[in-house]
């Protein structure tokens, strides 16, 4: 049978099943199916005697001679009960539900193979609602050995499509279409890093014979997935670096250089001027840019996003921010209009409450090439939004865009506009190397002179009314405060509820400050209105949602609490503490959590009291994600998805691998080479569904 044949020719899969299958798992090739891998595996490499039964084994696999089956109770009440024996210990087996189809299932007298849960009942060990199958040679291969689990739909089990049944599937599945499974990297590869061929992978991924059988199939099978990323994404870098067309912008013109040299607010780091010049020297190549900027929260990324839009001006193109809130759209509005006072230039914003009437309006002066710059959310990227020449796309604390959105901007313009990719967080490298591996990077590694390092503190709940009493004397220097509460998804009610308690907690245990609120939940204009007041000194305090995590600029503000503290990730956490610190004044980041931490939390709240730099701060959470952080990662999806390689623990293994394929395509750049048809074939097949860095936009 051919991988690609349609699971509803597999012995044991009808219409129905089929389709629910393909429906709950959007599995609907015999190919798929296989690449459906197991979430965990249960060792059951050993079949236990039954004397050696004892406290401290939660599990057990043993096998015996059925006896003694009896029904007991009645009605609602009844339970099936078993003696299993082994010649010699007995254990009891037992059914509190469906008790006539476990009946039916076993007989007196023959040999199972029993594994289950072990508990003490009646007095003696017992096992309720074990997994049970005739003692049989193919029940062995199946069963002994690490045991595959694999997740299933509750529609799914109903059908008997448990994990059981899907294993059995699996089986078949690979048991008919073995000898067709077509090897995906060549033979020189495999040869030198000593991989597993596919088909073995395959096999041991589902059917592991023990430990380290499934180590090597995992090992071969993220080889793999992290190979084809990298020669995806080093042989699109090259295409770029070589054949890539991009708008000619090599004026350096009155606009850029009046701003320079008369409005600069301050002068510019160093870093900051390092980045404009690598991005200068891109867009005069006439070739297109391709960029990420990282900088650590508070390094000055808007400004240099700015310059970089009147160089553009200069040389007659349209620019577009977009940026991941509509409060930051305002903000990024209102910051760069200000800036922009006397500078000759149009500036529109666009986002989501832009009413229909001021929309047309402005969106015929953009497709006249009368505004040029546009900033907003995105909105940005709707089909009616027509530019009249837009050359320069610049994409903020990118990582909140989906990538169904950034590619809908792309078809703005016939030759590619520059693209310039900020993020605030710095990213750990491995992310850096696999999704933006083909955007080349700067790094603004300074903060502006003058600022003071914040001071962090990790505090127990019952201090906040102390903080609070802080906060006062603060604001009694004029200062100002942010209080965040978490906001996490799918648990909306509650979250709001806090931060609506939290609110009149402020307002009655400091009666003589103002305080602002904004949430997720508010309407568009009141959340503007809050938000402004606050912006503009009226308010003292802004309790809010993580709404504000993102580039938020209030330079008076130098208090931050944020509540739940454990709730957070390391690099949200970072990202809120960057609110504060943006002035010349000392200011304070306050950490609240309960008592009681578990490990994660805890190094959490630790690594952020003694570090305040964002880089090692990337370390550590990547760190702690690769050792199950569960509740630290429920952040924005800032990760591709991988099926099996671990982007926060596979570093070493991927800069092998980068490097691997660095040397063939230094070697054979269009991979025509015969020992790597294979990497040609296999390349037009994945390139094609990847994501495009590029062609973003
Ligand atoms: P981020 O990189 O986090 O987006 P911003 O661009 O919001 O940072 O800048 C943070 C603050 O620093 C702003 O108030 C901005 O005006 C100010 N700033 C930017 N560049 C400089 C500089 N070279 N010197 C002093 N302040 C600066
Ligand atoms: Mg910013």
């Amino acid at each position: 049978m051919l991988p690609n044949t349609d699971i509803i020719h597999l012995p044991g899969l009808g219409e129905k099943k089929t389709k629910v299958i393909k429906k709950a798992l959007n599995i609907h090739t015999v190919w798929d199916l296989l690449c459906y891998y197991p979430y965990k595996y249960v060792d059951r490499s050993k079949i236990y005697s039954l004397s050696e039964v004892k406290s401290g084994i939660t599990h057990l696999q043993t096998k015996g001679t059925i006896k003694n089956i009896q029904t007991i109770g009645s009605g609602r009440k009844t339970r099936l009960s078993a003696q299993l024996v082994d010649g010699y210990a007995s254990i009891e087996l037992v059914w509190f539900s469906g008790v006539n189809y476990a009946k039916n299932k076993i007989q007196e007298g023959k040999e199972y193979l029993v594994y289950g849960r072990i508990s003490v009942f009646n007095g003696h060990y017992s096992i309720s609602h074990p997994e049970i199958k005739p003692y049989t040679p193919e029940t062995l291969k199946l069963c002994v050995g690490q045991e595959s689990h694999y997740n299933t739909s509750a529609g799914m089990k109903r059908m008997f499509l448990n994990s059981a049944g899907m294993r059995n599937i699996i089986y078949h599945a690979w048991q008919l279409t073995k000898n067709e499974i077509i090897e995906t990297l060549p033979q020189y590869i495999i040869s030198y890093y000593k991989l597993y061929s596919l088909v073995e992978a395959i096999r041991a991924i589902h059917f592991p014979k023990d430990a380290f059988d499934l180590e090597q199939a995992r090992y071969r099978l993220k080889f793999e997935e992290l190979f084809y990323n990298q020669l995806i994404v080093l042989k699109r870098a090259k295409s770029i670096k070589e054949n890539g067309v991009g708008h000619l912008m090599s004026k350096v013109g009155t606009l850029f250089m009046d701003f320079y040299q008369k409005h600069l607010p301050f002068s510019l780091t160093n870093a900051q001027q390092r980045v404009i010049r690598e991005i200068k020297e891109d867009i005069s190549s006439g070739k297109q840019m391709n960029r990420l900027i990282q900088g650590d929260v508070g390094s000055g990324k808007t400004l240099v996003a700015l310059m970089v839009m009147l160089l553009a001006k200069d040389n007659g193109f349209q620019s577009c921010l977009m940026a991941p809130t509509e409060i930051l759209a305002q903000q990024h509005f209102l910051s760069i209009s200000e800036m922009m006072k006397k500078i000759d230039i149009k500036i529109g914003l666009l986002t989501g409450s832009t009413t229909k009437k001021q929309r047309d309006v402005l969106l015929e002066n953009l497709s006249l090439g009368k505004i040029d710059i546009l900033i907003g959310t995105h909105a940005l990227i709707e089909d009616t939004v027509q530019f009249n020449n837009l050359g320069m796309v610049i994409i903020d604390e990118q990582h909140r865009f989906g990538v169904e959105q950034r590619s809908r901007l792309w078809r703005k313009n016939t030759v590619p506009p520059h693209i310039l990719v900020m993020t605030a967080t710095p990213i750990p490298r491995t992310l850096a190397m696999t999704i933006y591996g083909d955007l080349d990077v700067s790094i603004i590694d300074e903060l502006p002179a003058g600022r003071q390092p914040i001071k962090t503190e990790h505090r127990v709940e019952s201090e906040r009314d102390a903080l609070l009493r802080f906060i006062k004397k603060e604001a009694d220097k004029g200062r100002q405060a942010y209080i965040v509460y978490p906001m996490i998804e799918g648990n909306e009610g509650d979250d709001i509820q806090a931060v609506e308690q939290g609110y009149e907690y402020v307002k009655t245990h400091l009666p003589s400050l103002s305080v602002s609120m904004i949430h997720g939940k508010m309407n568009p204009k009141d959340k503007e209105r809050e938000m402004s007041r606050f912006v503009n000194g009226e308010t003292h305090i802004l309790v809010a949602t993580t709404v504000i995590e993102v580039g938020v600029n209030v330079p008076n503000a130098t208090v931050m609490i944020i509540e739940s503290a454990q709730r957070f990730g390391l690099s949200q956490l970072h990202q809120l503490r960057g609110r504060v610190g943006r002035g010349g004044e000392q200011s304070y980041c306050f950490l609240l959590t309960p008592t009681k931490l578990n490990y994660p939390a805890e190094r959490r709240m630790s690594t952020m009291v003694s570090s305040n730099d964002g880089f090692v701060i990337a370390e550590v959470d990547m760190q702690l994600r690769g050792s199950g952080d569960i509740e630290g990662t429920a952040q924005s999806g800032d990760c591709i998805d991988f099926k099996i390689a671990d982007l926060y623990k596979d570093v070493e293994l991927l800069k092998i691998i980068r490097n691997q394929v660095q040397t063939i395509l230094d070697v054979d750049c269009n991979l025509l080479l015969p020992d790597n048809s294979i990497l040609h074939a296999e390349y037009k097949k994945r390139e094609q569904s990847s994501v495009r860095w590029r062609d973003i936009s």
